[in-house]
């Protein structure tokens, strides 16, 4: 049966639409958007009051299968990834076994397939194992979906192993993805190197150990050719090397995550919450301020999660010994509502190019657009409702939200992915 959304607020740049009008769901795609829709025997929702936008996309996502299911699962992750409002994540591959053949990328894509609350694109290792000394099967992986390469969860160390991977692997045509981490430089730091760490009396994690390797990254793109995307940024020197290397014409794009943005070493405290422990680490004010600002005016391209869940008993453990990284999936959108555009600094335009148009043209995926013919990929909000983070538990598996307690304005109502309801009234379909 048709489906027809009624009443509202429509916000999709690429067709240049920003205001009220209704949507017609017909099969998986869009039939027709016009003012004052009536369709005969169509299911009618009314939506005023609600934004209505192309489905968000987050390419930076640890769903932890194969292999550390007691984190999260296909299942649970795409679940957590409905109720934040997504309609489609990138896989990252430092799975167990690692995503670097093309059996693995077909068993992601199968599962998800199964039990996927959401589309689910695959990446694939760099290197073996990633282990950064053999190329990973990437014609392979690309024959069975992978969409990206990355070694994400460490760099590529040797540059000419990465330069061997790029000047091999772009004839596929995907975009390399850059954790950027010098390990020799970086070593066993915990949290950003400065007052805090030295006043925490943790390790340090230096700046320096992020800005090189995306400077190195850079030159490598430039003399590959290939194309670079910079993961999770985190300083706002490393900002400033991207914003050149696009001025000089290098193929770099690259991504910034709420917690960069929201969250800064001065919230870490005596407590040594170890939900706060993230790779790259919080940063100082100064860096988060300049990403927010990089975030606006366009030398970041996207927002991503880097959702990366742990087991309770892991984060528990002392603060050296816990695992990096924190979820993201079901706070991304609401923060970014609550932070940049209710506060009037980002169009919901803007934020639609950051979490819906760009990822899907760095990963190469086909636009939706709200139009006729388009696949109905879609995301509904609500940016009035206020909620508070983790107070009715969360739709991931694991709990190591940095933003627990925090109240945010603006969540997901409705997700629709090819035309199939997967949230509704914010309840998992
Ligand atoms: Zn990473």
């Amino acid at each position: 049966m048709a489906l027809l959304l009624k009443n509202a607020h429509v916000v999709d740049p690429s067709v240049e639409l920003d205001g009220v009008v209704d949507v017609l769901i017909g099969g998986d795609k869009i039939a027709e958007v016009g003012e004052n829709l009536a369709v005969e025997g169509a299911e009618v929702r009314d939506l005023s009051g609600k934004y209505l936008v192309p489905g968000l996309v987050d390419m930076h996502v640890h769903l932890r299968e194969p292999g550390y299911e007691v984190k999260e699962d296909i299942e649970s992750g795409t679940r957590a990834a409905a109720k934040g409002g997504f309609t489609g994540v990138c896989a990252m591959p430092n799975t167990d076994p690692v995503t670097d053949n093309g059996t693995v990328v077909e068993f992601v894509k199968s599962r998800a397939a199964e039990v996927g609350h959401c589309r689910v694109y695959p990446s694939g290792a760099m290197t073996r194992g990633l282990k950064g000394e053999a190329m990973s099967e990437m014609g392979d992986m690309v024959a069975h979906g992978a969409v990206a390469f990355t070694d994400d969860g460490r760099g590529v160390q040797g540059a000419g192993m990465l330069r061997r991977c790029m000047d091999y692997g772009k004839m596929f045509g995907k975009v390399f993805m850059s954790h950027c981490q010098d390990e020799d430089l970086v070593g066993h730091g915990q949290i950003n190197e400065g007052k805090v760490s030295t006043r925490l009396a943790l390790e340090g994690w230096p700046a320096a150990g992020e800005e090189l390797q995306i400077a190195r990254d850079i030159e490598i793109a430039k003399l590959t050719g290939a194309k670079l995307h910079i993961q999770h940024i985190s300083t706002a020197h490393g900002l400033e090397i991207v914003r050149a290397g696009k001025a000089a014409g290098v193929r770099v794009t690259c991504e910034a995550t709420p917690h960069h943005m929201f969250l800064t070493e001065n919230d870490l405290d005596e407590t040594y919450n170890t939900s706060l422990k993230v790779n790259p680490p919080l940063r100082t004010d100064e860096d988060a301020e300049a990403i927010r600002q990089g975030v606006i005016d366009g030398t970041v391209d996207v927002i991503v999660t880097d959702h990366a869940p742990h087991t309770p008993w892991e984060k528990a453990r002392e603060f050296e010994l816990a695992p990096f990284g924190m979820i993201g999936l079901e706070t991304s959108l609401s923060l970014v509502l609550t932070e940049l555009v209710n506060t009037g600094k980002m169009s919901v335009g803007r934020m639609v190019e950051l979490m819906a148009i760009k990822p899907r043209e760095i990963l190469g995926l086909d636009q939706v657009q709200v139009k006729a013919g388009s696949v109905a990929d879609l995301t509904v909000f609500d940016p009035t409702v206020t909620w508070t983070v983790g107070e009715d538990g969360y739709e991931s598996r694991a709990e190591n939200s940095g933003f627990a307690g925090r109240t945010l304005t603006g969540r997901a109502t409705d997700v629709f992915v090819g035309g199939k309801q997967t949230l509704a009234d914010g309840c998992i379909c």
